[in-house]
């Protein structure tokens, strides 16, 4: 059969080629990255001929050395040799597309140009000759529109036809005489140095000084300095240099080629040109595009996305759901007159009442919730019973809690402050709501009245751990694996997995916006502000992605062209909060003004922090050699604003959810049987255990904080003073911090189990308190350090999830590394300087870390103010003598 064909995709970023692409190829092909950089490499076959290969090339605005696709594309050209080129140019831009085709041209390969976008012609008013152009350029012209799949089998198969030929693009004649006589003299003297279809490209790249590109050539230094003369000449002549020289005369060409082949529309502006005139403005671009934003998370956070995930999270996760309406009426039902009854307060809260009037109480609660119900436990029950009687016990008043076990006013308002042991301490004039006078056989009937359970009602669905752990138990499995299954997995790989509902919802609406074309205005928009700080307007995008969750944020950095801002932007991008950090700003705002709605500036004031953290980050790194460097131009396509197709619109929602998706399957799901170990396993130290290592959970007389004997405790303790300094240096803060590493909600329900409040959630005052107690010394708050504690959470490397999303993006391990090593570092910075600063002028502790935090303060003022040093350009730069430098 026919030979192998092998097809490169060459074009400008935004030009259409990821469409084309997927369109020719259906989008499952190889995904990876050109070797020793981050830039994307896909490769696939022609879904109608599987000889076919084509292989998308990055985006580029020329063939010149300075950016790391720049020199993926043309390596691969050049030395690659592929079959045939197709040279993709967008017709609504196609003044600059061509500035690459001139350059296209001169490798001297098959070239075959796709007019793209043809669609969008008509409704500006504009015409291309084809036929004309393609005289001009010597090589095919195909009108195509890769959105519209039309013409597509036409551009293949005359690239196929060309490769077949072997038909080597001529390259055009589009300079001066003086320059084309150059030329000419320099390619008489290089002939015998390369493959003569090459020709044109080195004499160019030769007059260029472009000493990357002839290094292959090995020209002596005699050959050089004869060259360096010619080129001299001219340089003097015109009074630039020959780089600028060549880039002014294509564009001039390229102005005839306009002329000659490009009806324009007569001077009446495009749909497209009307809406930027008011979204790219500088008076609304801003607002405009903030409302936006607040209406995207809006639906994501409070309509659509965070309901959604709080069902799956409730119902897949925790408690079950149910499939029919009426048994989910009548258990409610029956839920409700249980709860209405206070049966758990009225059983508290007689037992209490029978402890103060000196009745033994022992094993009683445990025995009421045990289910079922040994023998000994109703002897236990019905011993403690007719002791009471006989004491003649009443409860006369019994607190009323929620479901979130917070006490509660006369008003029905959640009491918000607590004293040391838990009880709640009233406000003047506040009144608690109790049950009066709870008698011995209030008790009885209470405890004889189960609550409800949801498996006895029709059509109701278990919830996977609960429905998992059934299973398990039946098939015999023992505690440790039911508990490694249930909560160490399911809990782990689920608490991401709740995620998806809110980061899909976020994801529709924020691709949409990306594949209209709004987002390239937002980035243009944002390109004002972010410049002033180093940072270019691209860098904006992967954050606002970052916003529902880093790991589609750090992947959104692959459309930054420049590799040193994409690897800035991916080491950054995750210090904005994710939704997974959520809980913890509520656990803080009930800390800190108890109430976890009130308060609408808390939140808020987080976003700021990453904003802010991120942009003095960009500041100081900016000044080192690594990232130093003018941000690059603001250069990138407006597309016309268009409804995307939704195929390409589903897949790209698809490519962001699935990254996710597959991060929990892999990473995290090793993470959190890690995790799992090692808060389950630990020796028995506690009074009445034996000293042995082993699960903890099963072994006799296991206290509800088992964690304080866990494996995780000890790692906590030895690492504890890493965070001495920060004012948080105990275990269980260190604990905590390691496990949010996995995802950082589970900050939230190790706490709880560490505090032994088992699974409450970030809205009850115990939770705030136990919180709150892990900073307090001597009865005081130390606002400080949770303040330290909470920007260090936010700030370091975020979840594993995302730290291997980065570890990929950054291609190296040294990169990742330092990455990693950036964000903690800064986080305990943060952390140190906030904590230090606010003993010293709260409390007036002084001592030697309150020095270490004035230095690094002084060291990061210093670095921010700092003017930019300069940098030798080193070998990397782009002019200078071209005998220098080719010769080494
Ligand atoms: P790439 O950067 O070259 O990979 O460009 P993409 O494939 O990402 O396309 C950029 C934008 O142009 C996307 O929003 C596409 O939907 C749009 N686009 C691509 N081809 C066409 C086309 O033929 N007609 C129209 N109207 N839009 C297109
Ligand atoms: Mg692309």
């Amino acid at each position: 059969m026919a030979e192998k064909i092998d097809i490169a995709l060459a074009g400008n970023p935004n030009c259409g080629k990821t469409t084309l692409f997927n369109e020719l190829t259906g989008s499952n092909g190889y995904v990876g990255n050109w070797p020793g950089v981050t830039v994307e490499k896909k490769e696939a076959v022609w879904k109608k001929d599987s000889d076919i290969l084509f292989t998308d090339l990055p985006g580029i605005y020329s063939l010149s050395p300075y950016s790391p696709e720049e020199v993926v594309s043309r390596d691969f050209i050049i030395s690659g040799r592929p079959s045939a080129i197709i040279d993709l140019v967008d017709v609504t831009n196609i003044e600059r597309n061509l500035y690459l085709t001139t350059q296209v041209l001169e490798t001297g390969r098959p070239v075959v140009v796709g007019l793209n976008m043809c669609d969008l012609l008509g409704q500006r008013g504009e015409k291309i000759d084809a036929k004309r152009l393609s005289k001009m350029l010597g090589v095919p012209v195909v009108e195509v529109s890769a959105l519209h799949s039309k013409n597509l089998d036409e551009l293949v198969s005359t690239a196929v036809d060309s490769g077949r030929a072997n038909k080597a693009a001529q390259g055009v004649k589009c300079f001066s005489p003086e320059v084309e006589d150059a030329l000419g003299t320099i390619a008489n003297a290089i002939a015998g140095s390369c493959a003569p279809e090459l020709l044109r490209w080195y004499s160019i790249k030769v007059f260029e000084r472009d000493s990357a590109a002839i290094k292959p050539l090995h020209l002596s230094e005699q050959q050089l300095a004869g060259m360096e003369k010619i080129i001299s000449a001219i340089e003097v002549d015109r009074d630039d240099d020959s780089e600028s020289i060549i880039t002014f005369e294509r564009y001039e060409w390229i102005a005839t080629v306009m002329d000659a082949c490009v009806v324009k529309a007569p001077g009446k502006l495009t749909r497209s040109e009307r809406i930027d005139r008011v979204v790219t403005s500088r008076i609304l671009g801003l607002p405009i595009f903030v409302a936006l934003m607040i209406g995207v998370y809006w639906v994501a956070l409070v309509a659509v996305g965070t309901p959604a995930t709080d069902w799956v999270n409730d119902n897949l996760f925790s408690d079950g759901f149910f499939v029919s309406a009426s048994g989910q009426a009548a258990f409610d039902e029956a839920h409700d007159a249980w709860q209405d009854a206070h049966y758990t307060d009225q059983i508290s809260g007689y037992i209490a009442a029978a402890e103060e009037a000196g009745v033994d109480t022992d094993g009683v609660q445990d025995a009421i919730d045990a289910d079922p119900k040994t023998p000994d436990d109703e002897a236990t029950i019905a011993e403690f019973e007719e002791a009471a009687r006989k004491a003649g016990v009443t409860a006369a008043d019994v607190p009323i809690t929620d479901p979130d076990g917070n006490f509660l006013d006369a008003g029905g308002n959640i009491i918000t402050k607590l004293d040391a042991d838990g009880n709640p301490i009233l406000e003047a004039g506040q009144k608690l709501d109790v049950l009066p006078a709870v008698t011995e056989a209030d008790f009885a009937t209470a405890v004889d009245t189960p609550e409800p359970d949801q498996h006895d009602y029709d059509g109701f669905v278990d919830s996977i751990p609960s429905a998992v752990t059934g299973w398990l138990t039946e098939a015999g499995a023992s505690d440790v694996v039911v508990s490694l299954v249930v909560d160490g997995i399911i809990g782990g790989v689920g608490s991401v997995l709740g995620f998806i509902p809110q980061i899909f919802v976020l994801f529709v609406m924020l691709c949409f916006l990306e594949d209209c074309g709004y987002m390239s205005r937002v980035a243009f928009v944002m390109d004002r502000v972010f410049r002033r700080f180093g940072l270019s307007g691209k860098s904006f995008i992967p954050m606002i992605v970052s916003s529902g969750c880093g790991v589609p944020g750090v992947l959104a950095t692959k459309t930054i062209e420049n590799e040193r801002d994409r690897r800035m932007t991916a080491m950054l991008t995750t210090m904005i909060p994710c939704s997974a950090k959520l809980p913890i700003i509520a656990l803080v705002m009930g800390v800190l003004v108890g109430t976890d709605n009130g308060a609408w500036w808390v939140a808020p004031m987080f976003y700021l922090m990453g904003i802010v953290a991120i942009i003095i980050s960009a500041v100081m790194l900016k000044k080192t050699k690594r990232f130093a460097g003018e941000p690059v131009p603001f250069v990138m396509e407006l597309p016309d604003y268009h409804m995307p197709s939704i195929k390409s619109w589903a897949l790209h929602v698809w490519e962001r959810v699935s990254a996710y998706v597959k991060k929990a399957g892999t990473i995290i799901f090793a993470a959190a049987v890690g995790i799992w170990a090692l808060s389950n396993f630990g020796l028995a130290g506690w009074d009445g255990g034996n000293g042995s290592f082993g699960f903890l959970k099963g072994m006799d007389g296991v206290p509800e904080t088992y964690m304080d004997y866990s494996i995780l405790a000890g790692v906590g303790g030895a690492l504890s003073f890493i965070f001495a300094p920060l004012g948080f240096g105990n275990w269980q803060a260190t604990a905590s911090t390691i496990s949010a590493l996995i995802a950082k909600e589970n900050l939230v329900s190790t706490f709880g189990v560490l505090y032994g409040l088992g699974d409450v959630s970030e809205k009850s005052v115990s939770m705030w308190q136990g919180f709150a107690s892990m900073f307090t010394i001597a009865d005081t708050l130390h606002v400080g350090s949770m303040c330290a504690f909470v920007a260090f959470n936010m700030l370091c490397a975020p979840c594993f999830a995302a730290m291997g999303t980065i570890r990929k993006q950054m291609e190296d391990p040294k990169w990742f590394w330092f990455a990693i090593g950036y964000e903690c570092g800064f986080g305990w910075v943060v952390g140190l300087i906030i904590n230090q600063l606010h003993e010293l002028f709260v409390f007036g502790n002084f001592g030697i870390w309150t020095v270490v935090a004035f230095v690094l303060l002084a060291l990061m003022l210093f670095q921010l103010f700092r003017p930019a040093p300069t940098w030798d350009e080193g070998e990397e730069g782009a002019l200078g003598s071209l005998a220098e430098r080719s010769v080494a």
